[in-house]
């Protein structure tokens, strides 16, 4: 379980910004007809805010969700995170899982996330960084 936990709650989940980890979108099932059909919608939350986007750079601007917390569009930026923001990464990602009642350590996975950054072959890779980080935390929360 603890490998999957980083890509599964985090990187691929609509809900949460893969810049920053803030939570930017919050989902919601609902019943949409009275044979119990569902429908799932997306609501901005949190750090999400409304704003436009320059889609394919062809002059035509779609509502988009960007995230209040890092500026970003809720996306991995390609520049690599400094130690600081690192450490903050960290923090939003205890959050996201206390959400889900999933167990971390939040001491474990802030020094992980450190210890990883400080490693010369990976201090550019954060989203590995982060992966790995988690997947150490949970597992010694579990234990
Ligand atoms: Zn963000």
């Amino acid at each position: 379980m603890p490998a999957r936990v980083f890509e599964r709650y985090l990187w691929t989940n609509p809900e949460v910004c893969s810049e920053c980890f803030a939570r930017i979108r919050t989902e919601h099932t609902m019943t949409r007809d009275q044979w119990g059909n569902t429908v799932t919608e997306l609501d901005r939350a949190d750090a999400g805010i409304q704003g436009y986007d320059n889609v394919n750079g062809g002059g035509v601007y779609l509502p988009r969700t960007f995230c209040e917390d890092c500026g970003g569009r809720g996306h991995a930026d390609p520049e690599t995170d400094s130690k600081i923001q690192a450490t903050r990464r960290a923090t939003q990602i205890v959050a996201r899982l206390d959400e889900r009642n999933i167990p971390v350590d939040a001491r474990a996975l802030r020094r992980a996330t450190r210890v990883l950054k400080s490693k010369p072959e990976l201090e550019a890779l954060d989203r590995e960084i982060y992966e790995r980080a988690t997947k150490i935390a949970v597992r010694r929360a579990q234990s």
